[in-house]
């Protein structure tokens, strides 16, 4: 019998305890922060690494930017539950720094082999971390709420909730991004 995406997912987290990946930044995280939401999800969001309230919990978004990601799914008729939602770098950086150019290399194939767990029709990254990573070369501030098919998989750039939260003009530009979403997921 072949193993439920979910069992799969499960042995992708424990994977990496036991691969010991990025040790620096795990030794001075409270935990993995893998991902959650529904495996069979057509939608995934993948954003930058967990912050404070994400680390204390073991989820990602569960702090202010994922309360405001909560509310653009609302605006969409979706719950958390129904799409999946993780990060390009799984553990928290000390002091919310950024996640450094090999941490997210070195994320990347664990990422990779979750999204090929889940095979969602939309990727949706979140700010230019996860961009970069899978998008290569594109600037944000040009092709946010574009979608891009590459290698054979459909991307939407977003801008990222925790940037557009305090700032009125990105805010709104995120929110209409978002809006463009079920259109862009019944044309694939
Ligand atoms: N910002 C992110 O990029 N990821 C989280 O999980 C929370 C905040």
């Amino acid at each position: 019998m072949t193993k439920s995406k979910q069992t799969r997912l499960d042995a992708l987290s424990a994977q990496i305890l036991e691969d010991n990946v990025c040790p620096d930044l795990a030794a001075q995280a409270t935990q993995l922060v893998f991902g959650t939401g529904s495996p069979d999800a057509k939608l995934v969001f993948i954003g930058e690494a967990p912050g404070k309230n994400e680390d204390i919990k073991g989820e990602p978004f569960v702090g202010a930017a994922g309360k405001f990601l909560n509310e653009m799914l609302a605006m969409i008729n979706l719950k958390r539950e129904d799409v999946y939602i993780t990060n390009i770098v799984k553990y928290r950086p000390p002091n919310n720094r950024d996640p450094l150019p090999e941490e997210k290399q070195t994320f990347l194939p664990y990422l990779e082999r979750q999204l090929e767990i889940i095979k969602p029709k939309l990727i949706i990254t979140l700010g230019r971390h996860s961009m970069d990573v899978l998008l290569p070369g594109l600037k944000i501030s040009h092709v946010h709420g574009q979608p891009k098919r590459y290698h054979g998989q459909v991307y939407l750039p977003l801008f990222h909730p925790a940037a557009a939260l305090y700032n009125g003009g990105m805010r709104q530009t995120l929110i209409d991004d978002f809006a463009l979403i079920p259109e862009i997921l019944k044309k694939i």
